[in-house]
């Protein structure tokens, strides 16, 4: 009932959508069933008409980006994914870039050392878009997007779109005020300092090679599945408890980096679930530390 007046009314609205379409396709876990509806606005018009049309059918509705620090379920997801990937633009300033939540870090990245603007060189690497970066506060190699963001823009809860400064973002470690007021983040505005571009470059060619001799990144994955413990790091905890290489189904903890659980072909939800817990029960009774997810569990 509700899915089909959702359909009918995104005809008019002009939003490209698939129904049953594979989570899988749409995750760098490479993993997920099908979402009842999958919508991909190319601007806001076309999201927020989306959003609103969610509404009015009674559908339930769940934004993401690049889909890389999600597992989805393997029974899918009910109702509508609204995927932001193709809402994108970048508008650059003397010192500032306004950036649609739907460009990718990586193009952004590239972009700003194009013109001459440092200060989001650790982000190079970070598979995410900038909608997906600023709810989840990434950061990588010191440095986090609070350092970087002056502003954003997001339509509340109630449909009326608002802008908010850094300050009440509510920054702390992976962690923004989007995870408690469910708003949607349309775009956001950072504030970047001028340098040479090959400099930056050096930077951002720094911070990949660290990356890829350090991460397991020809599997896929959705990165670090743990938060960092205070005072310590996931992979080493997991390390020292003999995990390296363990596996469930096709999910397998990591041989080149333990904090990483790698999808070896083939692997369900269930796989990486069942190994997660292997993993937080083994090094709760080695380490005595509960080890909290970072990926974000979704779907039915
Ligand atoms: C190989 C690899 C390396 C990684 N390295 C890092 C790293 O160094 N540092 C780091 O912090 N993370 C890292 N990650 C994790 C991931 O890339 C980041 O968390 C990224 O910011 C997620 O962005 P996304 O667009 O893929 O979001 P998604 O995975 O699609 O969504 C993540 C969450 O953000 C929400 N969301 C997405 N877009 C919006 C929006 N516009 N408005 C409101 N909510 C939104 C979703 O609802 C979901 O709850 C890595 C992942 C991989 C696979």
């Amino acid at each position: 009932m509700g899915k089909a007046e959702f359909i009918s009314a995104i005809k008019s609205g002009g939003a490209a959508f698939a129904e049953n379409e594979p989570m899988s396709k749409h995750t760098t876990f490479k993993i997920g069933g099908n979402a009842d509806v999958f919508v991909t606005p190319r601007d806001e018009s076309e999201l927020l008409f989306a959003v609103s049309a969610a509404k009015s059918a009674g559908l339930p509705y769940y934004v993401t980006g690049n889909g890389s620090d999600l597992l989805v379920s393997d029974k899918g997801i009910e109702g509508a994914v609204i995927c932001l990937e193709k809402m994108r633009g970048i508008s650059l300033g003397e010192n500032t870039a306004a950036v649609s939540a739907g460009q990718s870090m990586m193009s952004l990245c590239l972009s700003l050392q194009k013109a001459g603007l440092g200060g989001l060189e650790f982000a190079y690497g970070i598979p995410g878009t900038v909608g997906g970066a600023v709810y989840m506060n990434a950061g990588a190699y010191g440095g986090e997007i609070k350092d970087v963001i002056v502003s954003a823009r997001y339509l509340d809860k109630s449909g009326e779109v608002k802008e908010i400064g850094k300050d009440e973002m509510r920054f702390g470690y992976r962690k923004s005020v989007f995870q408690e007021n469910g708003g949607i983040i349309l775009s956001a505005t950072f504030f970047l300092n001028n340098d040479d571009p090959e400099s930056i470059l050096e930077r951002m060619n720094d911070y990949y090679s660290r990356r890829t001799a350090k991460q397991p990144l020809d599997y896929p994955s959705a990165g670090s599945v743990f938060r960092r413990p205070e005072g310590n790091f996931a992979g080493t905890l997991i390390e020292k408890s003999g995990l390296k290489g363990a596996s469930v189904g096709g999910a397998a903890v990591s041989v080149k980096h333990a904090g990483f659980i790698v999808n070896t072909g083939g692997a369900t939800s269930e796989d990486v679930k069942e190994l997660i817990e292997i993993i937080k029960q083994k090094v709760s009774a080695d380490s005595g530390v509960d080890l909290q997810t970072e990926v974000i569990f979704i779907g039915r």
